[in-house]
């Protein structure tokens, strides 16, 4: 793996590796960021200095590249499309498989949704609408829809689904088909620029437009990296905006703190799909404890029709 791809110079990333560099994203963004969740910037600095490699730790003590709740669920996601025909019900099956599991770091929204999904087993009625579930929960675990399916409306519909179970504000659904169209555009070879384009025509709701418009140029100190779904998904766009290396841009982003860890899969997914697999520095994809699992999801998930 190199990581010095130079943009326009070398060729495109084949569909393969934007496949695995979108969930592999996801996973060394999580696995990087899981470090200082809920820290502010000025502790990080004080404990890390500058927070570059996959160290474990955290407030819920991670093991080295240990995937959390981010790549736990988008694995979830992943295999509901690997394991025969796909349906709500196996991505229901999937995340209350996960939930069993007893996860050490779980989303309140996420929590209350798949509680009352494990007693109704509707996955159409579990998830949360008011204006207090309105978390990065879903947009976190949403890329293998992205990934996978090329008939828009069919994503667009899944990818509605599928947040839904847990994440059923408004804000929440158009903000996963705002980011699926982004993911879907990159794979196809748009540019950065013509993939965010492509997701600002959709008709979403006004504060996704918002963020969508994100100034590249905005200075990191100025982006908000709570756990609120529009704050990801701007931080997400801006990075996609950078002209900077894939670890550089990650590593600012969570050395933000906050919610380090889902801005960090959520943004990481994006640069993943941008450059391909490898643009994320292998030394991160080493520690990686979902390394074989997506790696080998990306070979049999990648769109036959690239
Ligand atoms: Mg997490």
């Amino acid at each position: 793996m190199s990581t010095d791809r130079i943009p326009g110079t070398d060729p495109a990333p084949t569909p393969v590796e934007r496949t695995a560099g979108g969930l592999l994203g996801v996973a060394v963004g999580d696995a990087l960021g899981a470090t200082l969740e809920f820290m502010t910037p000025e502790a990080i600095a004080e404990r890390h200095g500058v927070h570059r490699e996959i160290t474990g730790g955290g407030s819920f003590r991670w093991r080295p590249g240990q995937g959390t709740d981010d790549t736990d669920l988008t694995w979830a996601v992943a295999r509901s499309y690997l394991d025969g025909p796909w349906s709500l019900d196996r991505v229901a099956g999937a995340f209350l498989e996960w939930y069993h599991g007893s996860p050490r770091d779980i989303g309140g929204t996420t929590a209350r949704a798949l509680a009352r999904l494990d007693r109704t087993g509707d996955p159409i009625t579990s998830g949360e609408t008011g204006d207090r579930s309105c978390g990065n929960g879903s947009l976190m675990r949403c890329i293998p829809t992205a990934l996978v399916r090329a008939d828009p409306e069919v994503r667009r519909r899944e990818l509605r689904e599928i947040s839904a179970v847990t994440h059923a504000h408004p804000l929440c659904l158009d903000s996963c088909v705002a980011y699926g169209e982004i993911v879907a555009a990159l794979l196809e070879g748009a540019e950065p620029d013509q993939a965010i384009e492509a997701a600002a025509s959709l008709p979403l709701r006004a504060r996704v437009l918002e963020a969508l418009a994100v100034d590249p140029d905005t200075p990191p100190e100025r982006l908000s990296t709570s756990g609120f779904v529009i704050d990801s998904l701007r931080c997400a766009v801006w990075a996609l905006g950078q002209d900077a290396e894939l670890e550089e841009i990650l590593v600012t982003l969570v050395n933000r703190g906050d919610d380090t860890d889902t801005t960090g899969a959520i943004a990481g997914g994006l640069l993943g799909v941008a450059r391909g697999v490898d643009a994320i520095p292998s030394r991160w994809l080493e520690r990686l404890e979902y390394l074989g699992p997506l790696t080998g999801a990306a070979v049999k998930l990648t769109r036959p029709d690239l």
